[in-house]
């Protein structure tokens, strides 16, 4: 199994995958997440990165390919993924359509989170994340037990600078450009396109994506 978390930032797409990964088994391939690893690390490609991720705007395709085709040649065949985050542009897709087939596997469908822009300001706005564990919380709506300490590692949270107001609505209008008309890439290949709607409670949304899944993939709950 195969699904692509296709969504603008701040939908919830982190969150929806992680879930599905602990209850599906699923591997999870986060390319943000990867990246900000590889930051942390001070590898060459966390070094290449850097200056996009802080603007807001896409790391090069040929970066982002290498990366997710290493990651998904050391998985197990049977093992399904959930890309978070990944393609994000149409070449990003197109080398993605092509590396699949060399692994044995196919995009099985597109879950497709959608959300209004004032709503992924607000969220994006106040989210806070743990640099060390990736957790993530919002002061609004998800907060931390103690204020300003990752509640499953004890590391001090930080808020992302690409989080920052001015970035987030570059970050929006990105993909509105670059990652929206990838839908009609997938329709037009006739992989399914689940819409879900992200402006609700997390346990609603992650309701409505099982529902989805088991419907229309026949997926076991
Ligand atoms: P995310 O955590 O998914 O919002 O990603 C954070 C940042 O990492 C993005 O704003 C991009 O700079 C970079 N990034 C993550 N995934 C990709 C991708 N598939 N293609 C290009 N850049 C990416």
């Amino acid at each position: 199994m195969v699904i692509i978390l296709l969504g603008p930032p701040g939908v919830g797409k982190g969150t929806q995958g992680a879930l599905l990964t602990e209850s599906f088994g699923w591997e999870r391939i986060a390319t943000g997440d990867l990246l900000r690893g590889a930051r942390r690390d001070g590898t060459e490609l966390g070094r290449q990165a850097q200056s996009y991720m802080d603007a807001g705007n896409l790391v090069p395709d040929e970066l982002i390919v290498a990366l997710v085709r290493e990651h998904l040649k050391k998985l197990p065949p049977e093992r399904g993924v959930v890309f978070d985050g990944f393609p994000r542009t149409l070449a990003q897709a197109e080398a993605l359509d092509q590396v699949l087939p060399e692994v044995g596997r196919k995009v099985d469908a597109v879950l497709l989170l959608e959300a209004p822009a004032d709503v992924l300001v607000k969220r994006l706005s106040g989210r806070r994340s743990c640099p060390q564990c990736e957790r993530i919380y919002n002061i609004h709506f998800d907060p931390p037990v103690t204020e300003g300490t990752c509640d499953e590692c004890g590391a001090r949270l930080i808020q992302r600078k690409d989080d920052l107001p001015d970035t987030v609505r570059h970050r929006l209008s990105v993909y509105r450009d670059q990652t929206r008309p990838l839908v009609t890439h997938y329709e037009e290949g006739s992989t399914p396109v689940l819409r879900i709607e992200g402006d609700r409670k997390l346990e609603h949304v992650t309701r409505a994506i099982r529902r989805s899944l088991v419907k229309q993939l026949g997926v076991e709950a």
